[in-house]
């Protein structure tokens, strides 16, 4: 493979990008604006001269992954030489279904179709398409240029042929691949989201305050970040979707969001993207700093 498609310029969808065209891939990078992908190219720029301060890369390697990526405003005439697409676009199922009937239509019929999704059904994505075998999640995490693993989701009809070379390309990419099967949450926001939700339980019924619970995780589990600061840098409003696709999935009231994640995301309180969360946070600070509304 060398031409990639990657639909979606944000958060995830830059990093996707970055990743590709440091590898040495031909990149098109997809989103609805100029000015989108313009703040893309800004921020990995940012993070490439990031790898050369820390002689990750040479100054050289960074002009050649910055030659590797084009972009594009039109999603069919950024996916006709595809061999891989990657949609990276926002969480919601009617973007990702119109998405995907438009690049089934558009790209190369061998193409394989990835997503980038948290949570939504790969098998759900697949049905829309003409070529259910060469549809697969492809689950980078956040930061994608510093995150090793790649969750490997397959869908229903996920071929073992589609699951090898995209096990085999993100081993490429120095990443660790992981295969896993195609239910509500997958493997890693089924296991996390409780955890988070159970944090925020325990903030919200007065177990403890946000300092002493992400203390707790931190010092006492060898966690790098506590759940309420991870929520934080994930988004709140995230963290709220994910929770409804395992509450409504499985049925199972333990998935139930806390009735504070509801209101707060309700009220605009979205964590790191929106400034404040369970911490608030200043442009150029690095303090953490608990919110007033949290603090005793
Ligand atoms: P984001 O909001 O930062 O970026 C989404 C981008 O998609 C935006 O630039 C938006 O303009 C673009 N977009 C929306 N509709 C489009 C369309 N029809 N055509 C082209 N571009 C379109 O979101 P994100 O955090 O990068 O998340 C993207 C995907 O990655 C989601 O499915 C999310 O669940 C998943 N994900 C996110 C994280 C995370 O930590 N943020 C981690 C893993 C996976």
């Amino acid at each position: 493979m060398k031409n990639i498609s990657v639909i979606g310029s944000g958060t995830m969808g830059n990093g996707i990008a970055h990743v590709f065209a440091q590898h040495g891939y031909q990149v098109s990078l997809i989103d609805l604006k100029q000015e989108f992908l313009e703040k893309a190219l800004a921020t990995i720029t940012k993070n490439l001269d990031r790898q050369v301060a820390k002689e990750v890369l040479t100054e050289e390697q960074k002009t050649k992954a910055l030659s590797n990526i084009s972009t594009y405003t039109d999603v069919k005439e950024g996916v006709q030489k595809a061999e891989l697409i990657i949609e990276a676009a926002t969480e919601n199922l009617a973007i990702k279904l119109d998405l995907f009937r438009q690049i089934d239509q558009a790209s190369p019929k061998n193409a394989i179709l990835a997503t980038n999704t948290s949570s939504i059904s790969i098998t759900k994505i697949a049905a829309v398409t003409n070529r259910p075998a060469q549809v697969i999640g492809m689950h980078f995490m956040n930061p994608v240029p510093i995150m090793k693993l790649v969750e490997v989701i397959r869908g229903y009809a996920t071929s073992d042929e589609t699951t090898q070379q995209i096990m085999g390309l993100s081993e490429k990419l120095s990443k660790v691949p992981v295969e896993v099967n195609d239910y509500p949450g997958f493997v890693a926001n089924r296991i996390l989201m409780p955890m988070i939700n159970e944090a925020i339980y325990s903030l919200y019924e007065g177990v403890a305050g946000v300092y002493e619970i992400d203390t707790v995780m931190k010092l006492g589990m060898a966690h790098p970040m506590g759940p309420l600061q991870l929520a934080d840098f994930i988004g709140l409003d995230v963290c709220l979707s994910i929770l409804k696709v395992l509450h409504d999935g499985f049925g199972n009231p333990k998935y139930a969001p806390c009735p504070l994640l509801v209101n707060m995301v309700e009220a605009g309180f979205k964590g790191v993207k929106s400034g404040e969360g369970f911490y608030t946070y200043t442009k150029g600070s690095k303090d953490l700093v608990v919110s007033p509304r949290f603090s005793n």
